[in-house]
Order: C-alpha cells, then structure tokens, then sequence
C-alpha cells in the first residue's frame, strides 16, 4: 500500500500513482520533463508518422527563435 519508488531523474522517493503503472519519475516539473523527452524519444524511434509531424511542425515553431530560459539556468 505505500510502497515508494525511486524517482529515475533525481533518485528522491515518491509514492506513485495507483492510475499509472511502472512511474518511474517523480512529480517535480524537471523530471515530469525528463519523462516526457524519454517517451518522445522512445515515439520518434518507433513511430514513423509521430516523427514526420514533430519535424513538420518544427518549422513554424521556429519562427520565434530557438533561445529559451531552460537552457541558461541550470
Ligand atoms: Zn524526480
């Protein structure tokens, strides 16, 4: 009932989601982040129709530069 699991990003343990089978991430936003870019790696590898749309819509999300805050603070 309150078995915790160790977050695969940051290592803290958390209680999961009863909803959501094998989490392996916490709820912090950096590692719901991290989550996130491993299951769209994981798509773009395996799904060939997801790849053509993430690049197809790259170019008009490019439009408004590419910096971002992210990447400055670490
Ligand atoms: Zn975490």
């Amino acid at each position: 009932m309150n078995q915790k699991n160790r977050c695969a990003k940051c290592g803290c343990l958390f209680r999961p989601n009863p909803r959501v089978k094998d989490q392996e991430y916490c709820n912090r936003s950096a590692c719901q982040r991290a989550r996130k870019r491993r299951w769209q790696r994981k798509r773009m590898a395996t799904d060939p129709d997801y790849r053509a749309n993430q690049n197809g819509g790259k170019k008009t999300a490019k439009k408004g530069g590419t910096l971002r805050p992210e990447s400055t603070v670490k």
